[in-house]
């Protein structure tokens, strides 16, 4: 008997029947004694659904505006679950993010949790009820306002309460039978990960691996929460989460040098062409993109193909932020004193994570002999101590993946079972 937080994701609620199942699932974990608290997010696609009406509506919505909207999704589910569980004879009351006392910064559409004060929580649980908490959503501490965490950050919502309710573990419930090698929709030969580090989990996460997001495993190494990712759709266990120095090695196999490859589609490059050679130059660039609220990713500084004593940068920014970074540039094109900007959206991210590749040598020869043999041409590169990543055209992000998947041993016999529609 424990206290065990259970997040499930919007494909595993996607419409009446779903909930029931999910009903049921957590009447039988109820059954079997446990206190338990449920995030839940939006019914299927209701997030971007609401989004394209927010949009019809007006192009340019306040953010506190989309919060007090995209909140409405997770309320939704959240009722909804309450009422089926109420049919199987199970106590259940929903809360949103503010009744459940997570306060969070007052930075709409991507605040941060800074502390959950979780009293009604605790007092339903004491009542014997379960407790449903409406995802990804809190209360500004200062303001008041309704806030948002972040697309995906249902996830978030369970490792903190997970945290702030000592509960055992935190079960993530989605669409595939946990974390696998490579997104098995694209790789179907792809093998579930049994046990994952913090670390590792983080870096795929930040390489584009959608399975959970990324600040949930932030949040899981800095409390400790072991995360257990499994499909809501089968009894099989799943991933579990955890300090690397617990994570049991596979038989007594040698550790793995790589853990696993991802693959990001969402971002775009930005070319920024003769720009003077000179002290200063890069720092006045990436100061007008941080201005304008940009977060970049890769950098890369050639030798320009207009002159040898300009350059040429390159780097990776979010697609939806490809614009705002073209205006910033441009505006700025006479103080920093660069010739012409390029932009280009159709590339992609693909990147293999490993902490093996720190004792061995020759992974990236591996990687980039891979790379050749699918014919993929690399555009940019980019490592930490446990990555390596590269940007492709887009149209070869497949490629790319599979190549890499298969030269370093990561197919497994089986084939990977993708139960439901998006991968949220
Ligand atoms: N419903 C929100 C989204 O689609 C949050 C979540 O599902 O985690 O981003
Ligand atoms: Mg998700």
């Amino acid at each position: 008997m424990g206290r065990i937080v259970q997040k499930y994701g919007g494909s595993s609620v996607a419409d009446a029947e779903s909930i029931k199942r999910v009903a049921r699932r957590i009447a039988r974990t109820r059954a079997d004694g446990h206190e338990v608290i449920i995030v839940i997010s939006a019914m299927g696609d209701a997030t971007d659904e609401l989004m394209d009406l927010a949009l019809k509506v007006s192009p340019n919505p306040k953010s506190r505006e989309l919060d007090m909207l995209l909140t409405t999704g997770e309320r939704q589910s959240a009722a909804l679950l309450a009422m089926a569980l109420a049919d199987l004879g199970v106590e259940a009351v929903s809360y949103t993010g503010s009744q459940a006392g997570i306060l969070t910064t007052p930075t709409h559409g991507n605040a941060r949790i800074i502390d959950i004060t979780p009293g009604r929580v605790v007092r339903s649980l004491e009542e014997g009820s379960v407790v449903i908490v409406a995802g990804f959503q809190g209360v500004a501490q200062t303001t008041k306002d309704v806030t948002t965490l972040g697309r995906g950050a249902s996830d978030t919502t369970a490792v903190a309460l997970a945290s702030a309710l000592g509960a055992d573990h935190c079960e993530i419930y989605t669409d595939v039978d946990g974390v696998y090698t490579a997104d098995p929709r694209i790789v179907p030969s792809a093998r579930r990960i049994t046990e994952i580090g913090y670390e590792e989990m983080m870096e795929l996460a930040a390489s584009g691996a959608k399975i959970l997001h990324l600040r949930c495993v932030e949040y899981a190494r800095r409390e400790n929460v072991k995360v257990h990712v499994r499909s809501s759709f089968s009894d099989k266990p799943g991933t579990w989460v955890k300090p690397h120095d617990e994570v049991r090695k596979a038989g007594k196999m040698e550790e793995a040098i790589i853990t696993g490859v991802a693959h990001d589609r969402s971002e775009a490059k930005i070319t920024v062409i003769g720009v003077p050679d000179q002290v200063g130059a890069a720092a006045s660039i990436f100061e007008v993109i941080s201005d304008a609220g940009i977060n970049i990713d890769m950098i890369v500084q050639n030798v320009s193909r207009l002159s040898d004593v300009k350059t040429d940068i390159s780097f990776t920014l979010p697609m939806s932020d490809g614009r705002k970074g073209i205006e910033a540039l441009e505006a700025n094109k006479n103080k920093i004193g660069f010739e012409e900007v390029l932009y280009d959206d159709q590339i992609g991210k693909v990147s293999i994570v490993g902490v093996g590749m720190r004792s061995h040598s020759g992974v990236t020869t591996t990687f980039f002999k891979a790379l050749a043999a699918e014919g993929v041409n690399l555009q940019m590169i980019s490592t930490s101590e446990i990555r390596i990543s590269v940007v492709v055209s887009t149209d070869e992000v497949d490629r790319a993946v599979r190549g890499a998947h298969a030269a370093f041993g990561l197919d497994g016999e089986e084939e990977a079972v993708v139960y439901a529609g998006t991968g949220r």
